[in-house]
């Protein structure tokens, strides 16, 4: 009787699955107009929230979000929320991306170190905003994977590395800003010893399970600490992070 019931649970759930990707290929074929999904969501979930670097919103207009989710998440890549990208990792709600950018105050010729990778879509903002980033991911498919969407949109100044990002990326320091795509436990010191004077690190640090966003700015002799907002990252895991 379990075993017939599990089965039925599994039929169910996998037509469920089909019947989703079908869906997908079906809006695909009505070539959904992506762009009109796109500048709704600038103006309804991000505008309206209040960011207002032009810039910013100018990269959010551009980007192609859909192609940065996995194909049966599609549909809504446009959504006010955070998606599944697989191995338990997510892409940030948009406007979170756009919060995280915007406090990174960036006018175009910065050198950008960010810690996962993962869908890659920060990475894509992040490379039409700064002059080169350089991005380190800890799941080898999904840096792969992130790559692969990157390489067809043509972007040509980001460096991509698989491997624990806590420690940065020494060869390549220092860095005129540095943001942390998951949660941390605490500011790290490795991170401010690879940041420039007057450079700028943006990181959700709390608990495994919500974080504050801050943004940390290097000084000569002190660091400056800005409490941004509430939210809630997949845990930074790493000999400077969270155990596994
Ligand atoms: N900016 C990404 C966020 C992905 S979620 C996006 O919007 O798609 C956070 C990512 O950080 C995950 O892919 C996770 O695997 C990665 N990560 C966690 N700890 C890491 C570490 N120590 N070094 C590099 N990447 C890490």
């Amino acid at each position: 009787m379990g075993i017939l019931i599990r089965q039925c649970i599994q039929s169910i759930s996998f037509g469920f699955s089909v019947l989703n990707k079908i869906t997908s290929l079906f809006k695909e074929r009505e070539k959904v107009n992506w762009e009109e999904e796109r500048l709704k969501m600038v103006d309804n979930q991000i505008v309206k929230r209040g960011i207002k670097d032009e810039r910013v919103l100018d990269a959010m207009r551009k980007i192609p979000r859909h192609l940065f989710v996995p194909i049966d998440q599609r549909n809504n890549a446009y959504e006010d929320c955070p998606l599944s990208i697989g191995e338990g990792q997510t892409i940030s709600q948009p406007y979170m991306v756009a919060c995280m950018t915007e406090a990174l105050r960036l006018q175009g010729n910065e050198k950008v170190l960010e810690l996962g990778t993962g869908s890659g879509y920060q990475t894509a903002i992040l490379a039409e905003l700064a002059e080169s980033v350089y991005t380190i991911e800890r799941i080898i498919v999904l840096s792969e994977r992130a790559r692969r969407a990157l390489k067809d949109l043509n972007y040509q100044n980001i460096h991509f590395k698989v491997g624990d990002g806590t420690y940065g990326w020494p060869e390549e320091k220092p860095f005129d800003r540095i943001i942390v795509t998951a949660g941390a436990p605490d500011i790290s010191q490795v991170l401010i010893d690879q940041l420039k004077e007057n450079g700028i690190l943006v990181v959700p640090v709390g608990s495994r399970y919500s974080q504050t966003l801050y943004r940390v700015i290097k000084r000569k002799d002190k660091v400056e600490k800005e409490n941004i907002t509430l939210c809630v990252f997949v845990p930074l895991i790493g000999d400077h992070g969270w155990k596994e």
